[in-house]
């Protein structure tokens, strides 16, 4: 088996993260649902409210002007992190949930009408999945889904027949939050542009994993959560492709997101402010700032063949159990966690028993019931990779399922 690519003496890497500092004997394996963050994060944060605290794009004043420069270079660094072509196509969200339901809303007052459909995939998480039952629940529109194979695959045989005129957008994960699967987004998109209709990628799995260029893509929309990748809770951002920014109207009213306001009318400021309304969350754009250049030093294409690595690990070292089950991944199209149950004992316990030993594995349906449903199954424990975990910790987890076998058998 080959070692782990990043050169990172691993001690160094894991000093970075108080969390990981003060329970060392913690295996943490759930960066699927968070990932931990670095002192810089933290550091960022603290700077803002310590020497630059004040509101953005309003006071001539110094400090005014270091918040600004706080939140608007943060978004520089989003812009150049994923090869946007122009800043204004960079909104500030609260999270993936939050940038979705701004999109599904957008199209749903402008573009959905009954008739029109909405193609999603049988592995979306509930983010990218409810938000679009609510935009045709209330447009009229259908919601049409790109099944999901055997071996944890999108079925992309019949994508052709399912993308006709009345299709208005595609909305898919680009990883799977509960397969790990990596999904051919670039050959989904060129299909989708060829007969005229938008994208959306939910990179909130893919962002730290996977070098993203949304150029490159041509992605319509792209979207992410700070906390997913080294940054702040309650951050996140919409790529959206200047036209089609322009082409939704906005989603929340109040300050900051208009031009000129009447009693009765308003007219919108220019992007991406028209989208941003109200106090915006300033210290977290600059603690997700500060995430993003610390991947940026860490290198996301080394920090993604490491959790690939690992994944395989885990894959080839569960695979001789023969009372674990994983859910399927394809070979060469997965990344970053494994999904598995332990025949007889329920997730649930297990997730308990384990937790005790010290591991943080995530226990549930993992905000996906429908892709749960679709392999027999209520829910799964899973184990989700960061920058920092090491395959030692593999040898430690796979004893401690057989110990926490013993002790619910
Ligand atoms: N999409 C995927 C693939 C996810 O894994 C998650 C979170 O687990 C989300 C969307 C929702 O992200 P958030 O809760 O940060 O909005």
């Amino acid at each position: 088996m080959k070692e782990p690519v990043m050169e990172l003496t691993e001690t160094d890497i894991r000093y970075e993260f108080p969390v990981l500092r003060s329970y060392p004997d913690m295996v943490y394996l759930d960066s699927g649902a968070t990932t931990q963050k670095p002192e810089s994060v933290l550091r960022r944060i603290d700077r803002y409210y310590r020497l630059e605290n004040a509101n953005v794009h309003r006071g001539i004043h110094a400090l005014g002007e270091a918040a600004t420069e706080a939140y608007e270079g943060s978004r520089d660094r989003v812009f150049k992190f994923i090869n946007a072509s122009r800043r204004e196509e960079i909104v500030f969200t609260g999270g993936t949930t939050d940038a979705i339901n701004l999109v599904a809303s957008g199209f749903r007052e402008s573009l959905l009408k009954p008739g029109k459909k909405i193609l999603l995939s049988g592995m979306e998480h509930h983010a990218n999945l409810v938000p679009w039952q609510l935009a045709a629940q209330r447009s009229g529109a259908e919601l049409d889904f790109i099944p999901v194979s055997d071996d944890g695959s999108l079925e992309l045989e019949d994508l052709e027949a399912r993308l006709n005129n009345k299709v208005a957008i595609v909305a898919l994960t680009q990883v799977s939050n509960v397969l790990g699967t990596v999904n051919p987004i670039d050959r989904i998109i060129d299909t989708a542009h060829s007969m005229g209709i938008p994208v959306l990628i939910d990179a909130a799995q893919s962002i730290s994993r996977i070098p993203v260029d949304v150029q490159q893509l041509k992605a319509d929309f792209l979207v992410f959560s700070g906390h997913k990748v080294y940054g702040p809770t309650g951050t996140g951002v919409l790529y959206g492709r200047e036209e089609w920014l322009d082409r939704l109207p906005p989603y929340r009213g109040g300050g900051d997101m208009i031009d000129t306001v009447d009693l009765h009318t308003s007219t919108w400021n220019t992007l991406p402010y028209k989208f941003e309304a109200g106090t915006p969350n300033i210290s977290g754009a600059a603690g997700l700032g500060a995430a993003l250049e610390w991947l940026d030093r860490r290198d996301v294409r080394r920090v993604g063949e490491h959790e690939e690595l690992l994944t395989e690990i885990l894959r080839s070292r569960l695979e001789e159990l023969s009372w674990i089950k994983m859910l399927p991944a394809p070979e060469g199209a997965r990344t970053g966690l494994v999904s598995f149950t332990i025949d007889g004992i329920h997730h649930y316990d297990a997730a308990q028993v384990l937790d005790k030993k010290g591991f943080a594995l995530r226990s549930g349906h993992h905000c996906a019931q429908p892709l749960h449903r679709r392999f027999g199954l209520e829910g799964s424990l899973r184990a989700s990779f960061g920058a920092y975990n090491r395959e030692s910790e593999i040898d430690r987890l796979l004893d401690a399922l057989h110990d926490t076998r013993r002790f619910l058998s």
